[in-house]
Parts: C-alpha cells; sequence; structure tokens
C-alpha cells in the first residue's frame, strides 16, 4: 500500500488500523454474510455498533451518559450552524458569539436568522490572526458560541471562555479529541467528523440533558434535537457507515491513551514544524502572530516573498507531502495535522521548511 503524508484539512487523514477495519467490515460485516452497508439500523448487530461509539464517545470525552446524549446527524457542522439557534434561540432572545473567523462567521449568519446575537469578542480587526482579549458577555443570553478550532486561519483556544454561568456551547469541527478540555464546562458541542472523527457524513452532537430540556418544541420534528436524544439517534436512518467509522476512531484513541496522550502527541508534532517557521524569520511570516493561540491542528504561515509559493508546493508534492495550499479564502499555506497524522510527517515537512529557506533564501 501507497501512503504519501497528506495534510489535508478534511475530508483529512484517517489511522490505517480504522481503514482495514472499515474495509473489511464493508465487504463482510461481524460474520454476518452481510456488508455493513446492508445491514439493518434496526438489528442487534448495528445497535452494538451505534450504542458503542456513543459510549466511548462520551469515555473518551470524560462525561456521563447519565448527564450527555449523543446524536449522530447528518447536513454537517454547517447544518448545526442554523439547528442550534432553532433549538436554543426565540426572537426576543439573544446569544453571544465569539466571532474568529470564517465558520464563525456563518454561524452568525445563521443565528441571526432566529433571533438578536451580541458578538461578544471579535479578532476580524486583526485578520483573525489571534483570538479576542476581552469579551463583552450579555448575563441574560441563551448561550455563548465559540470555534475552538479555526480551521482556515490556523488559530486555537486551549482554554475555553468563562461564560459566569451562561451555557456554553463549541463548534469543535476540527479539534474534537484533540485537545484534553474538561468537557463538562460545554452545555453542547458539535463536531463535523471530517477533520478528526471520522469520514464526512455524519455530525456528532454532545448536549447536556438538563440543557436540552430548555429547547423549543415549536419546529420539525426531525430538526429538534429533543426528538434525536429521545430515540438515541436512531428517529430516522443514521449514517451508518460513518458511525462505525467513528467508532473505529474512538477505540484507536484508547489505545493510543485518551485525549490526553493524543494532546502530548499534537503538541511534539507541530512544535516540530512552528519551531523550523520560527527559525527563518526573514524567509517565513506564520500567520497566527500570538505564539499560545496558534493551532495544534492547523498551521497556516506564507513565504514572504510569494513568487516562492509554487516552487514550495512542487518540491513538497516530489516529497510526496499533499494538501498543503492554505484555503482559497486566505492564500498562503497550511499543514493540516490531526490526530491521525504521523509525527514522521510533520518531521518530514519541518526538515524541507529549513531545506527550501536555505536554498531560496
Ligand atoms: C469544516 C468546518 C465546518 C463545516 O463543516 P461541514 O461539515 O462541511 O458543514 C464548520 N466549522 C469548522 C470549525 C470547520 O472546520
Amino acid at each position: 500500500m501507497r501512503r504519501i503524508y497528506n495534510f489535508s484539512a478534511g475530508p483529512a487523514i484517517l489511522p490505517i488500523p480504522v481503514l482495514e477495519a472499515a474495509g473489511s467490515a464493508v465487504v463482510e460485516f461481524n460474520g454476518s454474510g452481510m456488508s455493513l452497508l446492508e445491514v439493518s439500523h434496526r438489528g442487534k448487530d448495528y445497535e452494538a455498533v451505534h450504542f458503542g461509539a456513543q459510549a466511548r464517545l462520551l469515555s473518551v470525552l470524560g462525561i456521563s451518559a447519565d448527564e450527555y446524549s449523543v446524536l449522530f446527524l447528518g447536513g454537517g457542522a454547517s447544518m448545526q450552524f442554523a439547528q442550534v439557534p432553532m433549538n436554543f434561540l426565540g426572537k426576543d432572545d439573544t446569544a453571544d458569539y465569539i466571532h474568529t473567523g470564517e465558520w464563525s462567521k456563518k454561524a452568525i449568519g445563521e443565528a441571526k436568522r432566529f433571533g438578536a446575537v451580541n458578538v461578544a469578542g471579535s479578532s476580524e480587526g486583526e485578520k483573525y490572526a489571534c483570538l479576542p482579549t476581552a469579551l463583552n458577555l450579555t448575563p441574560t443570553a441563551k448561550y455563548v458560541h465559540f470555534t475552538s478550532n479555526n480551521t482556515i486561519e490556523g488559530t486555537e483556544f486551549k482554554s475555553s471562555p468563562n461564560t459566569n454561568g451562561v451555557p456554553l456551547i463549541v463548534d469543535m469541527s476540527s479539534d474534537i479529541f484533540a485537545i484534553d478540555r474538561d468537557h463538562s464546562q460545554f452545555d453542547l458541542i458539535y463536531a463535523g467528523a471530517q477533520k478528526n472523527a471520522g469520514p464526512a457524513g455524519v455530525t456528532i452532537v454532545v448536549v447536556r440533558k438538563s440543557y436540552l430540556a430548555t429547547a423549543t418544541d415549536d419546529i420539525p420534528a426531525i430538526l429538534s434535537y429533543k426528538t434525536h436524544a429521545k430515540a438515541d439517534s436512531l428517529y430516522n436512518t443514521p449514517p451508518v457507515f460513518p458511525i462505525f467509522v467513528v467508532g473505529e476512531v474512538l477505540k484507536w484513541i484508547e489505545a493510543q491513551g485518551g485525549v490526553a496522550a493524543m494532546q502530548a502527541h499534537n503538541e511534539a508534532k507541530a512544535g516540530a514544524i512552528y519551531d523550523a517557521l520560527d527559525a527563518h524569520p526573514d524567509f517565513y511570516d506564520p500567520a497566527v502572530t500570538v505564539k499560545a493561540d496558534r493551532s495544534l491542528m492547523n498551521i497556516t504561515f506564507r513565504i514572504k516573498n510569494a513568487d516562492l509559493e509554487k516552487a514550495f508546493l512542487a518540491g513538497a508534492q516530489e516529497r510526496d507531502m499533499d494538501g498543503l495550499k492554505g484555503h482559497r479564502s486566505v492564500g498562503g499555506f497550511r499543514a493540516s495535522v490531526y490526530n491521525a497524522f504521523p509525527k514522521e510527517g510533520c518531521e518530514a515537512l519541518a526538515a524541507y521548511i529549513h531545506e527550501f529557506a536555505k536554498d531560496n533564501g
């Protein structure tokens, strides 16, 4: 099997044992004489996958099934931008949003359709090169929403905003399972699976049961979190295959030592690349100016002499490194090094960063 260094931001790299388990289940699932793609979602073989993934997800996050429900939904994280306010924000209510990039902008845009939005902090003035330092929170807000990792810009909250008791909602699409946070501080976590948790096609929603009880009932059943929580996320046919893969990713994370071990590994990996960039300050511009705000998942940078960008990418390709082009809205480069990305790949990129600066500086 050929395996290159895949720095893609998403859909993104998955661990080889996960791919092997997925491949084998697609051919024959559990000795059933059927493919995973052919079995009923009401059968006991699939139920073990479904409930196993839910239980493992809570255990990996260090929170309990007494307090939280796990939902596996469709529509991507983008649907959550609308579903969160549809469930929790009435037209006379206010929600606080922390604005840190392209994804929070979309979340704010959808929330405004349902109620009032207070942008409680923003780094737009700094072109998202850091995180906001001061927040202007609304004491009566229905919730505070933030994006834990800004996939496009390359900033990441290592600790969460203090909301003084207002419910906290987080878009964790690109760093769920990567940072050892206290997850009991969140009332709702959502994440499209395809960055750090599995393949495209399922969105993970973890919601505190007592907070869910405050959601409106006056919306279509299929868009109500309560509907899905009541039915254990089997109200309609769930995305069976991506859920299976998420379950395998969770087994792999457990085998690596859990989220704390993932974070330590991620710090070493990202550190190797940032150190290489920082060693050549006259040649490279890391996009994130405040070091503490730098993402462990998405490392964004430019070459000061933009004429060299094409040559940098071509040389990377020759070294079997793919997916380094920055998001089309910001340009430059982005190295996405999610949980499954190997340390050797980070070291290979760091070596190339040094070499390219020496040859062209
Ligand atoms: C990718 C991404 C999204 C959008 O996810 P979809 O599943 O494509 O809708 C939202 N938020 C963040 C932080 C992301 O990285």
